[in-house]
């Protein structure tokens, strides 16, 4: 009630000369008071609180004396009793002494007990002594009070007995949005500002509180809104306001007007409003929110449970590398792209179908339904699936054609999980698992089979990411060798990771629990910037021969990160190695999800001087029609031909392969070359480069530095094949 009481006015008390003293209502120990209760009994500057009152009054106050006296003190009004008080020196100064009760916020501890809010006693003492004198200062006062208003952050008039404004100070002008000569003598039962209520609707003045007070001589308050004039904000902007009036009496106790104060609360209002309306709903895209979202699901899981019928299933919907927007193009980008992703997909929700953002790019989608549970599953991936179709329909976002892809994890109740927390983790494990064998635009359902791999992958995932950070990734080199003059014509990069509990862990293993949880960006920072240092190395050595180059391995979900070439290009600029150095393998899967996109890039990668390697050819999709189109500099035959080798078809596939690329006049590199009968045939083949344990397996840098040297200085001495 009482915002009077604010730290607000405590400047303005601090100034007064009456003593102002707030006191314990039990015993009147004093809780606080102003200088000017000091310096009324002659105290110096000293801190009364702890003091009774009731005893610095002559005659000294018992305590039930004092209970006496302030049990009398009405909830509002005040009383007023002549007593004297014992000054410091000893002499004693008569005081008009006026309790009044209120509800107060107590300060902070330290200062009294804890905060909180408690009825306090508010005694204000009045030299009676003095009294001339005060009169005489009353109109120097007026302007220090001026003064001391004007540094208050509430909105305050002081009301004159006749109930017209005598002043204003600054906050209040800007409060009623009229200047300080428009308020001064209007009276508060006319005032030329208007008073709403919380619809907006005019309030009478004579039903606010400065007419309230001014009639009755006691103290209140109201919420109001305080509507614009058009001078600082228009009509229709209401600010909401706490308006209390407070009496003020003479120095005989006499009504004298009273001190309106407005304290603007739209912050505290819009917070409030906020904070109710988050609770539930998510306000960058209006879905409800996580809170909201599994309430709703441990509420239709409760139903479910009590009956044989009811089905629900959970979709924990995932923004394929959404985190590259945000990177590439900001934050406030990327929230407009999940506030349209989240229009897409706001009216799917139904009776059944209850939607909610749960994290950044992440949406739990509640499914419920009574069907046959192998139609329920239909329904679900139905639901999955028209999730995916209308996140991936191309967005336009600051004219920037976007497109997204999502993925979706499902599980179902009673099936796999007794309770909410069960149920939403297992759609996430669905989620995890259908990344980590497929990247992009995944949809699949929880089986109990995915516990096992999701725990240990996210143990590896963590251990993966420290590694690569902290740099215990090693990069081995394994030569790529000229078919015909059998010299180093490249190298190919690949990473190791030496468990520190495991030993070593093969690529194949973490590479792709490294591109489902997009630990890969790390890793490949890591390979880049490896490699990158060791060419600048060699070539300062002068080790690698002309025209080499060193192959890096790119996954798809890095390829396809916005960013991406910028980054590759600017690490090849600091370690002052030349794109032409670099070959990038990418597969054949990559090709196939957005071929736009992908040709752009390989094009933007071919202009920057980069060459590109399609690898492991022939185990995707294999397509060969978009070989000649896209700006391709080698194609890596899979080993898996290669190793087949003996048998006829295979032979046959690998010929036609092999003649087509060099019809196209794109370089071809055999993998897995273990054997002489091998390398043989991919010689007479027309293959121009291999690759394989028969040659060298992948060597660490030292080793590879020293094959290096022997081939420099002897191409063909240490050929074993040659
Ligand atoms: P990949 O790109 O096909 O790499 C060739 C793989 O064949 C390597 O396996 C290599 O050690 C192995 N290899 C080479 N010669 C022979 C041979 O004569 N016989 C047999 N049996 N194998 C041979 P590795 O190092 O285990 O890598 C496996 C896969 O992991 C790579 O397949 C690649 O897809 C991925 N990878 C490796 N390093 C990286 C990397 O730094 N970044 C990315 N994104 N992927 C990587
Ligand atoms: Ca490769
Ligand atoms: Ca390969």
């Amino acid at each position: 009630v009482a915002t009077v009481d604010d730290l607000a006015l405590s400047a303005v008390v601090d100034r007064l000369d009456h003593g102002v003293w707030l006191l314990d209502p039990n015993d009147g120990t004093v809780l606080q008071h102003n200088a000017g209760a000091a310096a009324q009994i002659g105290a110096p500057a000293t801190d009364l609180t702890g003091l009774r009152l009731p005893d610095l009054v002559v005659p000294h106050l018992s305590v039930d004396g004092w209970r006496l006296l302030t049990q009398q003190v009405p909830c509002s009004g005040a009383h007023r009793v002549d007593v004297a008080m014992t000054r410091h020196d000893g002499s004693a100064v008569p005081v008009g002494l006026t309790l009044s009760n209120v509800e107060a916020t107590l300060p902070p501890p330290g200062a009294v007990g804890q905060r909180g809010s408690a009825s306090v006693i508010v005694a204000v003492t009045v030299d009676l002594s003095a009294q001339a004198a005060a009169n005489e200062r009353a109109a120097g006062e007026h302007e220090l009070l001026d003064r001391a208003l004007d540094a208050v952050a509430d909105g305050v008039a002081v009301i004159g007995r006749d109930g017209r404004v005598e002043q204003a100070n600054e906050t209040f002008t800007i409060l009623v949005d009229l200047p300080h000569e428009q308020l001064v003598d209007r009276s508060v039962f006319d005032p030329p500002w208007s008073w709403l209520d919380a619809d907006g609707a005019h309030v009478h003045p004579e039903a606010t509180p400065p007419a309230h007070t001014m009639r009755t001589g006691e103290r209140s308050s109201a919420t109001l809104l305080l509507p614009g004039t058009g001078r600082t904000r228009a009509a229709h902007e209401h600010v909401p306001a706490e308006v209390s009036c407070v009496p003020v009496t003479d120095l005989r106790g006499a009504p004298n007007g009273a001190v309106l104060v407005v304290q603007d609360r739209s912050e505290v209002r819009s917070w409030q409003e906020r904070h109710d309306r988050m609770a539930s709903t998510d306000p960058l895209t209006g879905l409800a929110t996580r809170a909201y979202i599994t309430d709703h699901l441990t509420q239709v899981l409760a139903a479910a449970s009590g009956s044989d019928e009811l089905r629900v299933g959970v979709l924990h919907v995932d923004l394929d590398d959404f985190r590259s927007i945000n990177d590439t193009f900001g934050t406030t980008f990327g929230d407009a792209v999940l506030a349209a992703v989240a229009d897409r997909l706001r009216d799917l929700s139904d009776r059944h179908v209850q939607l909610g953002r749960v994290s950044v790019d992440e949406f739990l989608v509640v499914l419920q339904g009574a069907e046959a549970s192998l139609a329920f599953d239909t329904r679900l991936r139905r639901l999955g699936e028209e999730i995916q179709r209308r996140t991936e329909q191309p967005l336009l976002i600051d004219g920037l054609e976007l497109r997204l892809t999502a993925s979706v994890g499902i599980s179902r109740f009673p099936a796999n999980a007794r309770d909410a927390a069960e149920l939403v983790r297992a759609a996430d494990t669905a989620l995890t698992a259908a990344r980590r064998e497929g990247g992009r635009h995944q949809l699949r359902f929880y089986e109990r089979s995915l516990d096992e791999r999701t725990r240990t992958g996210l143990a590896l995932d963590r251990d993966l990411r420290r590694a690569a950070a902290q740099r215990t990734l090693e990069v081995h080199y394994q030569p790529i060798i000229d078919l015909r003059s059998g010299e180093v014509a490249a190298a190919e990069a690949l990473v190791r990771w030496h468990h520190p509990e495991h030993g070593p862990i093969p690529p194949s293993v973490f590479i792709p629990t490294a591109e489902a949880t997009g630990a890969i960006s790390a890793i490949s920072d890591m390979v880049v910037t490896t490699v990158a240092e060791d060419v600048a190395t060699w070539n300062v050595e002068n080790l690698l021969p002309p025209g080499a180059r060193i192959a890096i391995n790119i996954s798809a979900t890095e390829f396809e990160q916005r960013g991406f070439v910028d980054r590759l290009a600017s690490t090849l600029d600091n370690a002052g190695v030349s794109p032409s150095r670099l070959e990038l393998e990418i597969t054949e899967t990559l090709l196939m999800r957005d071929m736009e996109t992908t040709a752009a890039r390989l094009t933007q990668l071919d202009e920057l001087g980069f060459l590109v390697a399609l690898d492991d050819f022939g185990t995707g999709y294999s397509s060969l029609s978009y070989l000649h189109t896209l700006p391709l500099h080698t194609l890596k035959v899979d080993r898996c031909f290669v190793t087949e080798l003996g048998d006829g078809r295979s032979e046959t596939i690998t010929r036609a392969i092999l003649s087509l690329a060099q019809g196209l006049g794109i370089g071809t590199v055999g993998e897995g070359v273990e054997t002489d009968e091998q390398r043989r045939f991919l010689l007479d083949a027309g293959c121009d480069l291999v690759q394989g344990f028969f040659y060298a397996p992948p060597l660490p840098r030292e080793a590879f530095e020293r094959f290096l040297r022997d081939h420099v200085a002897a191409p063909h001495v240490t050929l074993r094949a040659v």
